[in-house]
């Protein structure tokens, strides 16, 4: 604390991200990064960067990736907005749309939205979850404000149905509606093909998980063009550079090997459905998940005294003390060797109790 802090930032309360620890004998499973690398291809254009590109600036405006962005997701590349990670794509989003707004979204849902949303001095209602942490839609019917959406949702991995989100949007033609897919890739259903006939959708995404560039800080946003020109002028007021040389370079080489990504993203859900079953024999309880990570809690163990219990014995989860949530731990899914070791460890804390 200083006393040139304006009164505004004494009273943050900032987005405190899983630990990303030194050592790498961790087998790290709390931020859901991707179990394997991006593909060769990737690799191949970061190591082609030449020094001509880095003396000069960046292409402010991202060009290629945003084309190659558009013909996967078959929209324009004016449709198309990219930012350093999701997260920046969100905070513009916020700044740009939600600002001093009221804001719908669910009281078990990803931490950085309450954080924008004192920032951006937004009005924000936290929908509870139902009891199986599924979304109450009946609330979200005519809602009065904004609607923001993790899907699939973190921490929970559950998703919703392109349907239900059609109806979602086609029931608030007057509110915003986003959809943060930043899991996107592992089993779920993509808002992007309503966003042709919803001038109220804006779907975002993010290449740090489902595309394993978690160290390079790329995502998008797709809405009609009116919605993505709002963001540019945020940008443009902000930093016009957002994406360096490289990680457009990477970005879009890991967006034109698609097919690869969807193998690996393949082996991603084959681990999650071993590791889920696995678990539940031991005695957890697994929500369904479309995302690259499992949502569970024992019925026996707590939560907290299985998270320090993995982490003496060097596996590094995620855990909130959020008291709807205190008793879960969202696990990513790593390799099926990383899981078979968490398996391994999980056996000892469940058959002495204590771990
Ligand atoms: C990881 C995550 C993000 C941020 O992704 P980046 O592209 O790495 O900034 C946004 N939303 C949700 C729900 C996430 O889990």
């Amino acid at each position: 604390m200083s006393r040139f802090w304006i009164d505004k930032i004494s009273g943050l309360n900032p987005y405190v991200p899983g630990e990303q620890p030194a050592s790498d004998t961790l087998i790290k499973l709390n931020t859901n990064e991707h179990a394997l690398p991006p593909t060769d291809a990737v690799l191949t254009a970061v190591r082609d960067i030449t020094g001509d590109q880095l003396r000069r600036y960046p292409d402010p405006t991202a060009a290629r990736l945003r084309s190659a962005i558009a013909v996967v997701e078959s929209v324009s590349p004016e449709q198309v907005f990219v930012g350093n990670g999701s997260d920046e794509v969100l905070a513009h989003l916020w700044f740009a749309f939600l600002k001093g707004r009221r804001v719908q979204t669910l009281d078990t849902t990803y931490g950085f939205y309450p954080v924008w949303a004192a920032l951006y001095d937004a009005d924000l209602i936290e929908v509870p979850v139902l009891d199986d942490f599924s979304v109450d839609l009946d609330a979200l019917k005519n809602a009065a404000a904004a609607i923001l959406l993790a899907n699939p949702n973190a921490p929970t991995g559950r998703a919703l149905t392109r349907d239900t989100i059609a109806a979602l949007a086609d029931s608030n033609r007057d509110r915003l509606v986003v959809i943060d897919e930043a899991y996107f890739g592992f089993g779920a259903e993509t808002a992007v093909p309503l966003v042709a006939d919803h001038d109220n959708l804006i779907v975002t995404r993010s290449l740090s998980k489902s595309h394993a560039l978690a160290g390079m800080r790329v995502g998008y946003a797709v809405a009609q063009a009116d919605l993505i020109e709002g963001l540019n002028r945020v940008k443009d007021s902000f930093n016009s550079y957002p994406l360096d040389a490289i990680a457009q370079a990477a970005a879009t080489a890991a967006i034109e090997d698609h097919h690869r990504l969807a193998e690996a993203s393949q082996s991603v859900r084959d681990v999650r459905e071993a590791m889920g079953a696995s678990l539940e024999a031991l005695g957890f309880e697994v929500l369904p998940s479309q995302a690259n990570f499992i949502f569970t809690q024992h019925n026996t163990l707590a939560g907290r005294q299985i998270f320090d219990a993995l982490r003496a014995r060097d596996i590094l989860v995620r855990r909130w003390d959020k008291p709807r949530i205190e008793n879960w731990l969202r696990i990513s899914v790593g390799t099926m060797a990383q899981a078979e070791q968490l398996l391994v460890v999980m056996r000892e804390i469940v058959s002495t109790g204590t771990g």
